[in-house]
């Protein structure tokens, strides 16, 4: 048996195993399943045993409050920008330049790697331990957003490497993820980003590390800021070794031909990449030779880019129509004559809201410009008037909704439309997806189109009826492209998801307003079932939920109306009585802990962060009140503690505590006479 400390360190290093397959080889090694497994006996451990908590615990990634601004980071070594190439003579000309101010006396070799079309960032490693990461901000100082890419999976949280390690980067996000992304912000009546750029960083600089988490972010890792190496392939291949993400597509090119030849390979294969790159990065390899030829006042002298122009072509865009999305909102989309842009045929491209398309005054029937280049969502950049033909008007807006037909009800202040009918198809249709996805119910054998049939054919009008399916068997059958087999497959992976998925993918599937996979997991926490939230009366649920940290007030009152809401409660109670048995494993209660019966809220500043003293407080059977209410057992006070709060503690009865009484409370006030509890010193992580 190994000892607990033991235990830890191997399933922290499991799962960091299992992340590195997943979110850097593309290789998972475990179910989803068989991952929360680890994760969960990995927090109960840390339960029982706090004292093995530390900054590099995978339980560590999210957990942080929202903050009120970043804080500054000066660094010692600049972040430079790179100067561009556009075309062969320019290529040639930069090689050129290098060489003659080598004078032509060494040997250089060139390292050709992608640029990928993300957000840059740099992250300290301090004895192993990620301890910071900042933008790039204007070079010279960036914002410390070590909270939010602690979030990032991919990224370890500690490393084999014991000397100072600072690292730099790009975080971005897979095409496909962005989709999915979008598809949440359309459906939550937010604006989409619009390229995959923009989505690493506004994700990056959120004040609420715990949004951050939601954001499926990636990392490569480039650059090593101190020179432990010779040359640049030296220091990628040792990065790997560490286990950090490097992306693998770079090559040693020893000559201009070589350098020619991998952007023209480079070009096919960036197509087929799951990330948007935007060109590639030519770098000189020694570093030796980089001192030589040192930085202008902007750009290092020993690397550029080489930048794919921005693909655009005119085609006719014959309709504008409007997707339905799960929540009801509708986004226009422009159907389009195809045309090959950036390698994919493009013959839909979003128009994002009824504003743009005033704006720019896109017609019906308009010859209109189209591009696609480190847009992964292909734009309408304008309209070619000298192209308009006759007789053409301005696009009204639908006032009805194009899969059910009832009125649509526009949203004063805000360009979108919405189709209110809980009923409607199309909202089903998008509901129902995103209800059997990989985060959710994973039904994955429910593919796209034959979720559409079944609600199409009226076999599933709501998610409940997914799980009657099986007495529909006939019904199925006779279904485009079902066949015996492919029916037996459906019904097993329905089998499968009845019984066998946790009860915050069920809550993730419902798609309730602002509820995303991570608050899903805390209110699952809080009511571990179903039927617990189906009895728990309205208004209490919003107090409830609101109390736990990590939901606030809008979204508490988001879930208590889906809960209150009469269809939704009997398409509720049908998956009861099919029998869907979504559970969460339980939360070790903290039976007999120090703490019980005991409620706290915590003020002023403190040595410890505010979550790592809530943490502790609930690890110790306590209760955390965010504010001093009637039943408050203590505020606990640090330093810096507004009157307001006394006040109010005096008014509400809570007694006031400092750290040393916290303490004391931790060891059994009665067993500790005081002055001896202050033995214990917080842990320095900051949780
Ligand atoms: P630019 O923003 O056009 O000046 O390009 C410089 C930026 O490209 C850097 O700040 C990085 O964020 C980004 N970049 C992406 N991939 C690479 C790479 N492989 N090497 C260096 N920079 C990269
Ligand atoms: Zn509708």
């Amino acid at each position: 048996m190994p000892t607990p400390a033991e235990r830890h360190a191997q399933l922290c290093e499991e799962i960091a195993q299992h992340n590195y397959a997943y979110y850097v080889l593309d290789q998972p090694t475990v179910s989803d399943a068989e991952y929360d497994g680890l994760f969960n006996e990995l927090r109960a451990l840390e339960k029982q045993h706090p004292e093995l908590v530390g900054p590099a615990s995978p339980t560590q990634r999210i957990g942080a409050e929202p903050r009120e601004g970043f804080t500054k980071v000066t660094r010692a070594v600049r972040m430079y920008s790179l100067d561009n190439v556009y075309d062969e003579d320019e290529v040639s000309e930069f090689d050129r330049r290098v060489r003659d101010e080598l004078h032509g006396d060494a040997t250089v070799s060139y390292v050709a790697e992608p640029k990928i079309d993300g957000a840059s960032i740099e992250i300290t490693y301090e004895d192993g331990v990620l301890v910071l990461a900042s933008t790039r901000g204007d070079g010279e100082t960036g914002e410390d957003v070590t909270a939010n890419v602690r979030t990032i999976r991919a990224l370890p949280l500690r490393i084999p490497e014991k000397r100072t390690f600072t690292v730099r980067g790009e975080v971005f996000i897979y095409g496909a993820d962005l989709d999915a992304v979008n598809e949440q912000r359309k459906a939550d009546g937010e604006a989409e980003f619009a390229n995959p750029r923009n989505a690493a960083a506004g994700s990056l600089r959120l004040l609420d590390p715990r949004i951050t988490a939601e954001r499926p972010l990636r990392v490569y890792l480039y650059d090593l800021v101190e020179r432990y190496f010779d040359t640049h392939l030296e220091m990628l291949e040792h990065l790997a070794e560490l286990g950090l993400p490097t992306h693998r597509a770079h090559r040693r090119c020893d000559s201009l031909a070589e350098l020619l030849d991998f952007i023209e390979h480079f070009d096919e294969l960036r197509a087929s990449l799951p990330y948007e790159t935007d060109g590639i990065v030519i770098k000189v390899n020694e570093m030796g030779l980089r001192d030589e030829l040192g930085f202008t006042s902007r750009f290092p002298r020993w690397a550029t880019a080489w930048k794919y122009a921005a693909e655009t072509g005119e085609t006719v865009l014959r309709s504008i129509t409007a997707d339905v999305g799960r929540t009801g909102a509708l986004t226009p989309v422009a159907n389009l004559d195809p045309i090959p842009l950036s390698g994919t045929t493009v013959s839909r491209a979003s128009l994002h809201n009824l504003d743009m398309i005033a704006d720019k005054d896109i017609r019906e029937g308009d010859t209109v410009v189209v591009q696609k280049a480190g847009e992964i969502i292909p734009q309408v950049l304008r309209v070619v008037l000298e192209k308009r033909p006759e007789g053409t008007t301005p696009w009204e807006p639908p006032t009805t909704c194009p899969a059910c037909g009832e009125p649509v009800a526009r949203e004063e202040g805000v360009a979108a439309l919405r189709c209110v009918n809980a009923r409607c198809p199309g909202r089903l249709r998008a509901g129902l997806w995103y209800f059997t996805r990989r985060s959710a119910m994973d039904i994955d054998r429910l593919g796209k189109s034959l979720v559409e049939q079944l609600v199409d054919a009226g076999l599933v009008q709501d998610f409940a009826d997914v799980f009657a399916l099986k007495e529909k068997r006939e019904a199925l059958l006779e279904l485009e492209r079902m066949g015996e087999k492919s029916v037996d497959k459906v019904l097993e992976a329905i089998e499968d998801a009845r019984e066998g998925r946790t009860f915050d993918r069920l809550l993730t599937g419902l798609g309730i307003p602002l509820v995303g996979t991570v608050a899903a997991k805390l209110i699952a926490e809080k009511y571990g079932d179903l039927r617990h939230m189906l009895d728990a009366e309205t208004e209490a649920m919003k107090e409830e939920l609101a109390a736990i940290h990590g939901i606030g007030e809008k979204m508490a009152e988001s879930v208590a109306a889906f809960f209150a809401d009469e269809s939704q409660r009997a398409m509720l109670e049908k998956m009861l009585v099919l029998g869907v048995k979504a559970e969460q494993p339980r939360k070790e209660k903290v039976e007999g802990g120090a703490l019980e019966g005991m409620s706290f809220c915590v003020t002023g500043s403190f040595e410890l962060k505010r979550d790592a003293i809530w943490k502790r407080i609930e690890e110790h059977g306590g209760e955390v009140h965010k504010s001093v209410k009637k039943g408050t057992t203590y505020l606990l006070a640090g330093d810096k503690v507004g009157k307001t709060k006394m006040d109010a503690a005096e008014k509400k009865g809570a007694k006031i505590l400092d750290w040393e009484g916290f303490l004391a409370l931790l060891e059994g006030a009665a067993a500790a006479p005081e002055g001896e509890a202050s033995g214990e010193e917080p842990p320095a992580d900051d949780g």
